[in-house]
């Protein structure tokens, strides 16, 4: 994966997840992507359209990093997970005890920002 375009994509996806409106493209072969894209990744269709995403998703795999980089010491444990909302899959932290993570858990997404650096980042809260 191109990390420029899935960068770019992150901040659109932010964009339209703090507005509570997170959003995929989808082509008429029923693929999802994430945004910017123009072209289907899967089969290079250019007839997409933004459907909105499940409010809820599943964490499908999950990383709990105990020991950080110092500018995510304070944070430490936190939880990066993989979560599938069906058509799309994205990446953020979860918002839980990480002992509390599972796979197969059902987690909604927001918008939160790392109190370290103040950038946005994708949240997972479990519903
Ligand atoms: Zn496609």
């Amino acid at each position: 994966m191109n990390p420029k375009v899935r960068d770019e994509g992150y901040d659109d996806l932010l964009d339209a997840a703090e507005e509570g409106e997170a959003y995929y493209l989808a082509c008429a072969n029923g693929h999802g992507s994430l945004p910017p894209r123009r072209t289907c990744p899967h089969c290079g269709s250019v007839d997409l359209s933004e459907e909105s995403l499940p409010d809820s998703g599943t964490v499908e795999t999950y990383t709990t990093t105990q020991v950080a980089a110092p500018s995510f010491a304070s944070k430490t444990p936190y939880t990066t997970a993989v979560v599938d909302f069906g058509p799309v899959r994205l990446t953020g932290i979860v918002r839980a005890d990480a002992e509390d993570v599972e796979v197969g858990m059902r987690v909604g997404l927001a918008v939160g920002r790392n109190t370290m650096t103040g950038n946005r980042m994708l949240t997972f809260h479990p519903r």
